[in-house]
């Protein structure tokens, strides 16, 4: 076994998606950027990777800056608005490095879309050696091509890269429910839940592309509500918070 090998042995390699709207400020509709809220998301990121020796991969979503869905339903071109998404992704990305270097984490932010004065292309290999060496990887402009969303492109750089676990970062919401649980008092949390029924129930957590690309290649999802304290770090260090999705489980509520 080389050493590179054993490296990668030692260490949990996992993948975080932060969705845009966990960064934006609700004193503008959701757009722009929280401070504090990135701040606070570096410092738990930052924990995981000094202090648990985590190996930490990113990918940032960016509907705080612009939804191509959205544009094109308001009469622009779906293609050309969709590339407006993905660089939305670059410029939370972008932020992200700042606060992760301000807590003293080194990052790289790899993008799918060239730009070489603001991010590395995106070279799987060497996102991996970067990971080996402590350094977080953001994954930015999603998969770099229109009609696709970064929760697909979250399940797809963490078969790429290896992970062994994507964990999806919600904001204000516990796991996978049965139903709406603002609308429905009766809903029940999952703790666990198959990735077919996750498929069958059409579950507006994630898209159904993402949920089909992780049934089919055997990912598993943890789904967990990063607005409460320590949430990130703990999904980073154990993946014990949320619900978790596999192919192998058996959908069930927990005690
Ligand atoms: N997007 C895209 N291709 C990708 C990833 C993202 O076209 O591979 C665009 C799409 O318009 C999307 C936007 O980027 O609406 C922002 O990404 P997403 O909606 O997934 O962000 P999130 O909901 O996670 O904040």
């Amino acid at each position: 076994m080389t050493d590179a090998m054993a490296r990668v042995e030692s260490k949990r390699r996992v993948l975080l998606k932060l969705s845009g709207e966990a960064f934006g400020d609700e004193e503008f509709k959701g757009h722009g950027l929280h401070i504090p809220t990135l701040a606070a998301v570096a410092a738990e990121i930052a924990e995981a990777v000094k202090l648990h020796k985590v190996q930490v991969a990113i990918v940032c979503g960016g509907g705080n800056q612009f939804r191509g869905a959205d544009l094109a339903k308001k009469g622009m071109n779906r293609q050309r608005a969709d590339y407006m998404g993905m660089l939305g992704t670059v410029i939370n990305a972008v932020a992200l490095q700042d606060f992760l270097d301000n807590a003293g984490v080194e990052t790289r932010v790899q993008s799918a879309i060239a730009m070489g004065q603001v991010a590395e292309p995106y070279v799987p290999r060497r996102a991996i050696r970067h990971l080996e060496k402590g350094r977080v990887v953001i994954f930015a402009a999603g998969l770099g091509a229109p009609f696709f969303s970064t929760d697909t492109t979250c399940v797809q750089r963490a078969l790429e890269i290896d992970a062994i676990e994507v964990l999806v970062a919600k904001n204000g919401v516990d796991g996978v429910y049965s139903d709406d649980p603002r609308t429905n008092p009766e809903a029940k949390l999952f703790v666990d839940l198959s990735t077919s029924d996750a498929i069958a129930m059409q579950l507006g957590v994630m898209d159904s592309t993402a949920f089909t690309l992780a049934c089919d290649n055997d990912m598993p999802l943890t789904i967990f509500d990063m607005s409460k304290r320590g949430n990130i770090t703990a999904a980073l260090v154990d993946s014990s918070v949320g619900t978790h999705v596999a192919k192998n489980l058996e959908s069930n509520f927990g005690s």
